[in-house]
């Protein structure tokens, strides 16, 4: 018997004549929503036992599915079991979706439309999602790093972000600082920060920190979060986060730029001691003030906070997803006048005096800034 087969419009307004509509898609297909009133019946268990759902063979009976090709295959063995009046929708919940009927759902409609190509990606998915909107990040520095880094993790649905940083917006900010307008110079960049992410993702909750990081306040502030970011790119920031986030088993998302140059890496020897390096293994000691490099002196080129930045949030992504390979133990280094990414293998020194398992913590330093954070 040849099945009829129908639009969802047509389906819909069957349906609002009487006629039973049954998604006959697996539970795990309903992340996205379900049609509007859709009786919900994957197929296998309708087809063993039809009369559990349908009273009687002469019912009209709807049945979609994902594209339309089960839902045609389940009419035909409820043709050849007696029922008679079976029709399929054509392209499935995608068309219904598309044709804009109405969806029943578990999650409202911002989330669902504003997160669809997470939600279509088996890694992420509903449950990666809502993993995400229980996620909380520290984001040191709303400066160049941690301009890309904060959009993307906004846009992305992180539902907690602190940012953290005790500047104002300058002028010459804004050649990399993305977040920032015109109309902010002279405004602290963390309500600036704040105004521009809320309006890209009103669901997320900004806790805007005007502070620096210091001995006194550094573990309050990453107490209560999931993963770091290291936007801040000085010195004495750096050391304080990366001891600290060894103390507090989280993991640290660093990177760094120097005029065409970056370079990022995640440091996680707070949970993985003597396995994972910290930034200490990498540079036990902090450079003289005369030798390390200074942004406002050396320049940076625009676009390499961006990308630097954006590797940062991506790693911040994976850890909080726990999807992929993180940078733990490599650090990617980047040249952009050459174009070229390169790797290198980095080995926790048993000798560090932070991580080393069974190092005594000679407690938190406050060194002397040396670069002010850009
Ligand atoms: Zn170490």
């Amino acid at each position: 018997m040849s099945i009829e087969e129908i639009s969802p419009q047509e389906a819909r307004d069957r349906q609002q004549r009487g006629a039973v509509l049954i998604d006959v898609r697996e539970t795990d297909e309903h992340a996205l929503g379900t049609p509007a009133d859709a009786l919900l019946r994957p197929r296998l268990q309708l087809e063993n036992d039809p009369d559990a759902t349908i009273a009687g063979k002469n019912v009209d009976v709807l049945l979609i599915c994902g594209s339309g090709k089960r839902s045609l295959r389940a009419a035909q063995a409820l043709a050849a079991q007696g029922y008679t009046r079976l029709a399929s929708v054509a392209g499935g919940f995608h068309a219904w979706q598309a044709a804009g009927l109405p969806i029943s759902s578990a999650h409202d409609g911002d989330f669902l439309e504003r997160y669809s190509r997470h939600l279509r990606l088996p890694q992420v998915g509903v449950d990666g999602q809502k993993k995400l909107e229980r996620a909380r990040v520290l984001l040191v520095g709303a400066g160049g790093l941690g301009s890309p880094a904060a959009f993307y993790l906004a846009a992305a649905g992180v539902g907690f972000l602190r940012l953290v940083d005790d500047d104002v917006v300058d002028r010459s900010n804004l050649q990399r600082q993305i977040l920032h307008t015109d109309a902010g110079i002279g405004t602290a960049k963390v309500a600036s920060a704040t105004q521009r992410l809320t309006a890209l993702n009103p669901r997320v909750r900004i806790d805007a920190v005007q502070a620096r990081v210091t001995a006194n306040n550094v573990e309050t502030l990453i107490g209560d979060v999931d993963v770091v970011i290291d936007g801040a790119d000085n010195f004495p920031t750096r050391y304080l986060l990366s001891d600290a986030c060894v103390q507090m088993a989280k993991p640290l998302v660093y990177g760094a730029v120097h005029r065409f140059e970056g370079q990022v890496s995640v440091f996680d020897a707070g949970r993985r001691r003597g396995t994972a390096p910290c930034y200490r293994c990498l540079f036990p000691e902090p450079p003289r003030a005369e030798d390390a490099p200074n942004c406002a002196e050396a320049g940076v080129l625009g676009v390499l906070p961006g990308i630097i930045g954006l590797l940062q949030a991506t790693e911040a992504l994976k850890l909080l997803l726990g999807v992929g390979r993180s940078l733990s133990g490599r650090l990617l280094q980047f040249d952009a006048l050459q174009m070229r990414f390169h790797e290198i293998r980095l080995s926790p020194d048993p000798d560090c005096a932070v991580c080393a398992p069974g190092a005594v913590f000679p407690g938190y330093q406050e060194l002397q800034a040396i670069c002010a954070g850009h």
